[in-house]
């Protein structure tokens, strides 16, 4: 890797996107060895904030999804070319963080790795629901998947412990703060509301995931995440509920010793663990006091008030389409829950109910992903209109 690495943020203005230049300011800022330059940056519509970052960070290229708001961009950054589509900033950089949120993010995914180029990803639902698709490409000589999402970042780096990981590792155990509703009953979860449900103890997040992790759907998808990822079969993979967000991952090995990795629970260390792999910088952020932490705590999950974690997994054995199907129909159901039309219990009810209706389709081709991301999509409309 050069001693500037060129970063592109697909999806900048978002929380992640955020913390990435965070990372870049305060890297840049500390004159080591290794200095980050921005390239290019793609948000939405936040073009305000996406206006602010370019004009700290002057990259050459911004790419603006909204038609209505591409031409103020560009003449408010008369440097900067402005493009429509998010996946052609790609290659002008040496590290692509995948940002976007959702299903929005597989043409990220897909471009950077036939680029050949290093995907730092924090949008998991790309590889969760297009798996089949994305592991060939990453075999295209220069293309490397780092994971950015916490747990698998730590499984990234433990991994790091094995010569052979195929044959040595007897399972993977994946950690869960559980979110802000961790030790309530179903009973009690019945009326609970949006801002109750966005007020994650531990993690500094966006909005999506940060109710996907009140329902566990997000440690659902990111069994689903792991698995493929890591190549790790599903009955080696585990969750354990860790309330202080210390650990984010484990992995047990066959000689039964386990390798963990801890920090701060700060999503800038596995940002700034992607952008400089297979090296480490020095980061400012988030040194762990021992004896302020104190004590480590595990617990069994409660799979029957958080039914989401099972869908993973059913959806991650039964393959192909059907945890596209289930990203799907969960980022219906969320967005539906965060505008008031359903309640907290109805996203588990409504993803169950439509993996119920999930229908097998051919999955070799990108456009095969897309179209069953489209009748998942519908399915759910369909379900959560019976609902209403
Ligand atoms: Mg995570």
């Amino acid at each position: 890797m050069p001693s500037t690495i060129r970063v592109a943020i697909a999806g900048s203005s978002g929380s992640i996107g955020t913390q990435t230049l965070d990372v870049v300011r305060e890297c840049n800022a500390q004159a080591g060895t290794q200095t980050y330059e921005v390239v290019a940056l793609g948000v939405g519509s936040s073009v305000d904030a996406l206006v602010a970052q370019a004009r700290e960070f002057r990259p050459k290229v911004v790419a603006v999804a909204d038609p209505a708001r591409r031409a103020e961009v560009a003449t408010a950054l008369p440097f900067c070319e402005v493009v429509a589509d998010m996946a052609d900033i790609v290659v002008t950089a040496d590290v692509v963080v995948n940002a976007v949120v959702g299903f929005a993010g597989l043409p990220v995914t897909i471009r950077t790795l036939q680029a050949g180029r290093r995907l730092a990803l924090a949008n998991k639902e790309s590889l969760i629901a297009a798996g089949p698709v994305v592991q060939p490409l990453r075999s295209v000589p220069g293309a490397e998947l780092v994971p950015v999402d916490s747990e698998h970042c730590a499984l990234h780096q433990c991994l790091r412990a094995s010569v052979h990981p195929d044959r040595e590792v007897a399972r993977l155990v994946l950690t869960a703060s559980g979110g802000p509703f961790r030790g309530r009953t179903a009973t009690e979860l019945a009326d609970v509301g949006v801002e109750q449900a966005l007020a994650h103890p531990t993690w500094k997040m966006g909005p999506k995931i940060t109710i996907d992790s009140s329902t566990l759907m997000n440690k659902g998808l990111e069994v689903i995440e792991a698995h493929e990822l890591f190549h790790t079969p599903y009955e080696r993979i585990e969750v354990v509920v860790h309330p202080q967000s210390v650990v984010h991952s484990m992995a047990e090995f066959a000689d039964g010793s386990t390798i963990a990795q801890l920090s701060m629970p700060d999503m800038r260390l596995p940002i700034g663990y992607a952008l400089a792999f297979p090296e480490r910088i020095g980061v400012p952020f988030g040194r762990i006091d021992w004896a302020q932490v104190g004590r480590l705590d595990f617990q069994r999950p409660d799979a029957a008030t958080f039914r989401c974690l099972a869908l993973g997994y059913a959806a991650g054995r039964a393959g192909g389409t059907a945890p596209a199907w289930l990203s799907a129909a969960n980022e219906v159901a969320v967005d539906a829950f965060l505008e008031g039309r359903i309640r907290w219990t109805q996203i588990a009810d409504t993803n169950d109910a439509v993996l119920q209706r999930f229908t097998p389709r051919p999955c070799a081709t990108v456009d095969d992903i897309i179209a069953a991301d489209a009748e998942a999509r519908a399915v759910t409309r369909e379900v959560l209109s019976a609902w209403a």
